[in-house]
């Protein structure tokens, strides 16, 4: 009796196991496909001057339009293309369609500001990262000025060699440099007094507490001294009620972003988000 009943169960087990493999072996295969074949695409949140309203930048969030499950999301798909190895091709082809497009608004006369492109730490255990980089600022002729990369902790905490020779070569080619998510790693301070980036983006975990939480409050405030003190520029991200936005604007903070600015957007929404504003 026991034994069957063990005998059931593991091959229970078994079989939802496989299935969850299955699963993610289709999810994998799709993706391989996914991203030669334009079904990945960007969409754009606004940044905005806590001063003066102004947009200052955007930052390329990748979706994936999936044929039969709609439209998926990063927390989906990322992790999955990180194990299966192609989050390297994924951050070429997102790097090439951030820079295209900001050239194309540039072209149409459209005044974006920067582009922030996020890239994982996987990829910045790959040299290729800065071949497909400079191919995309070539091929796009924009400035690398205008170009920033967003890099978590987990990069700097990782710091291989390679890592530590790309983030300088970036630096070298002039692309800025910001810390997403900061405050959430496990890293020392140390780096940013060695690595120098453009910008620190406080985590929305603080940010979203600081109508409630004094802690939190400080914490924030604390950040945008810190950024202050290293002429660094500083972006609050998760924005989303006018009770945050008034206390960031009071501490000077530089940079607002999040859903009480706007959300993600495509890019006609985007045009018209601006077209909206003007008037
Ligand atoms: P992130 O870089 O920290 O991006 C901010 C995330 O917060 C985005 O989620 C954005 O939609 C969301 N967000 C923005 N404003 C608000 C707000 O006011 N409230 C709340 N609750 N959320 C807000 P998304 O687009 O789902 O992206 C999640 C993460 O996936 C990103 O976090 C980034 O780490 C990663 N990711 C997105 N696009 C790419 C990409 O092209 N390449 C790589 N490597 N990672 C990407
Ligand atoms: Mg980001
Ligand atoms: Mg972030
Ligand atoms: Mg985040």
């Amino acid at each position: 009796q026991a034994k069957t009943l063990g005998r059931a169960r593991y091959s229970y087990f078994h079989s939802e196991l496989n299935s969850r493999l299955q699963a993610n072996l289709e999810l994998e295969q799709e993706l391989a496909y996914a991203i030669g074949h334009d079904q990945l695409v960007l969409h754009y949140q606004p940044q905005v001057s806590a001063k003066t309203g102004e947009m200052v930048a955007v930052e390329a969030l990748v979706r994936w339009q999936h044929p039969t499950r709609g439209l998926l999301y990063p927390a989906q798909f990322i992790g999955l293309a990180e194990e299966s190895g192609r989050i390297a091709e994924m951050g070429v082809w997102t790097l090439r369609e951030a820079c295209r497009q900001l050239a194309d608004w540039s072209a149409r006369g459209i005044h974006i500001g920067n582009m922030a492109v996020n890239v994982s730490a996987l990829e910045f255990r790959d040299h290729r990262l800065l071949d497909s980089l400079q191919a995309a600022l070539d091929a796009s002729g924009i400035p690398p000025q205008r170009l920033e990369i967003e890099i978590t902790e987990s990069v700097l905490m990782a710091e291989t060699e390679t890592s530590q020779r790309i983030i300088e070569r970036l630096r070298q080619i002039g692309v800025g440099i910001a810390i997403d998510d900061f405050g959430t790693g496990y890293s020392s301070l140390a780096y940013l007094k060695r690595l120098r980036p453009n910008q620190l983006k406080i985590d929305r975990s603080f940010v979203n507490d600081t109508a409630t939480d004094s802690d939190s409050r400080a914490i924030v405030k604390g950040v945008v001294g810190l950024a202050e003190a290293l002429s660094l520029n500083v972006v609050a991200e998760g924005v989303e009620t006018e009770e945050q936005r008034a206390f960031l604007q009071d501490i000077g903070c530089h940079t607002l972003q999040g859903y009480w600015i706007a959300k993600p957007l495509t890019v006609e929404a985007l045009e018209q988000w601006l077209l909206n504003r003007r008037t």
